[in-house]
């Protein structure tokens, strides 16, 4: 599995927009929409995923909401695979299996269906979300895929923020990789 040179990465960081104190002060926001309006860019990184992706033998692609969902599904659609979402509480209309995760003040819940992975014993499962920080969002759905029957077999992120330390959880745990570490 082929990984992308530092000069292909720096290609595909500079087409993310950084946006100072969004949403609250001192939060540097990646925002990916630069990378999502832009042909080149976007196929660039399709490409690459698809081809990396596409020997795994996986089952399902489970997307975060709400920017994991257009990452999973664009790559479900390069490599014919179906997709699962995982939802903040109470947006999924059938039964539901949660997942309570920590934030700086309180916490919150993330959901899956329970019949997500089609009864499909230990289901190869693809975990995706556009960016990792303190792990709390994808630990939690680790957990859920795992509650579901499934078995995550890896976790994508477009982006790590690696000082928050949030991968090297998920690592004790599952495959990581981040295509553009930070
Ligand atoms: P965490 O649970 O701390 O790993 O946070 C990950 C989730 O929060 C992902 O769904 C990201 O989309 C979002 N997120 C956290 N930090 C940032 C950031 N600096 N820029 C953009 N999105 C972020």
């Amino acid at each position: 599995m082929k990984k992308l040179t530092q000069q292909e990465q720096k290609y595909l960081l500079e087409s993310i927009r950084n946006i100072p104190d969004f949403p609250k002060k001192g939060i540097l926001f990646k925002d990916i929409t630069t990378l999502l309006n832009n042909k080149e860019a976007l196929n660039f990184l399709l490409k690459h995923l698809q081809a990396y992706y596409k020997d795994k033998n996986l089952d399902f692609i489970a997307g975060i909401e709400s920017r994991g969902f257009i990452f999973a599904s664009m790559l479900c659609a390069k490599l014919s695979l179906p997709f699962v979402p995982i939802r903040k509480a109470n947006k999924l209309p059938f039964e539901t299996l949660s997942c309570k995760y920590e934030l700086e003040y309180g916490t919150d819940s993330i959901e899956i269906h329970k019949d997500a992975f089609r009864g499909i014993k230990k289901a190869k499962v693809l975990l995706v979300d556009d960016l990792i920080a303190t792990g709390g969002t994808a630990l939690a759905s680790y957990e859920l895929i795992k509650k579901a029957g499934g078995e995550c077999v890896e976790a994508f992120f477009l982006l790590n923020l690696k000082d928050l330390k949030g991968y090297l959880k998920l690592k004790e745990l599952t495959s990581v990789y981040s295509v553009l570490e930070i």
